[in-house]
């Protein structure tokens, strides 16, 4: 039986039995198309898909991206999550020490920098920061916008004296610098502590 040989019907070569796949429905159990024939059909048949599978995927991605990112956060909000996450959490705090203080600091909230540095926190509204310094940078004296965050004269949040410097978030410690000016101060104390308001009507 191994050793039968067969005429493919598609490309008419004579083969072993084993380049044919075996069906039921076919002759004596094996298919009449031999494999190659199979897999030539199977990717001319995709590469004319390729594009309709594309766009399906795109498509089902876009009809479906709402209820995936509500399944993940859902997922995250598991018990289950938060336990994998938590645990996730240590071992990368043992593994890396003080980096995730580090990180906090640098990149946290200013409530959290606030409380790292160990300096006064209250809630500052940036808007009406800039408008209070009559949306002018307090350095070069530009006028700055919220539009664009990209361009130099896009509006920033500056503490006077910095945080870690032991400067407190509050009201009359930071004032409005255009990005340009913000950057370039980057640590260095400039800028004049505000301990009254200016009016602002
Ligand atoms: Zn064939
Ligand atoms: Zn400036």
């Amino acid at each position: 039986m191994e050793s039968e040989i067969r005429k493919c019907t598609k490309c008419g070569k004579e083969q072993p039995i084993i380049e044919y796949y075996k069906s039921e429905s076919g002759r004596r159990g094996y298919a009449c198309w031999c494999k190659s024939c199979y897999s030539k059909k199977a990717r001319e048949r995709y590469e004319k898909n390729a594009e309709e599978y594309k766009k399906d995927k795109n498509e089902y991605n876009k009809q479906h991206r709402k209820e995936r990112s509500e399944y993940q956060r859902n997922y995250r909000r598991s018990d289950y999550a938060k336990e994998k996450i938590s645990e996730y959490n240590k071992a990368y705090a043992e593994r890396h020490p003080g980096r995730i203080k580090e990180y906090k600091m640098r990149y946290g909230t200013y409530r959290k920098r606030a409380r790292y540095f160990g300096v006064e926190y209250e809630h500052i509204d940036r808007l009406s920061i800039f408008v209070r310094d009559k949306n002018k940078c307090q350095l070069c004296g530009r006028r700055i916008q919220v539009i664009n965050k990209n361009k130099d004269n896009a509006a920033h949040l500056d503490h006077i004296i910095p945080l870690s410097q032991g400067g407190h978030h509050i009201e009359s410690n930071v004032q409005a610098l255009c990005r340009k000016c913000n950057v370039k101060k980057h640590n260095k104390m400039t800028g004049q502590l505000r301990l009254c308001y200016e009016d602002i009507s």
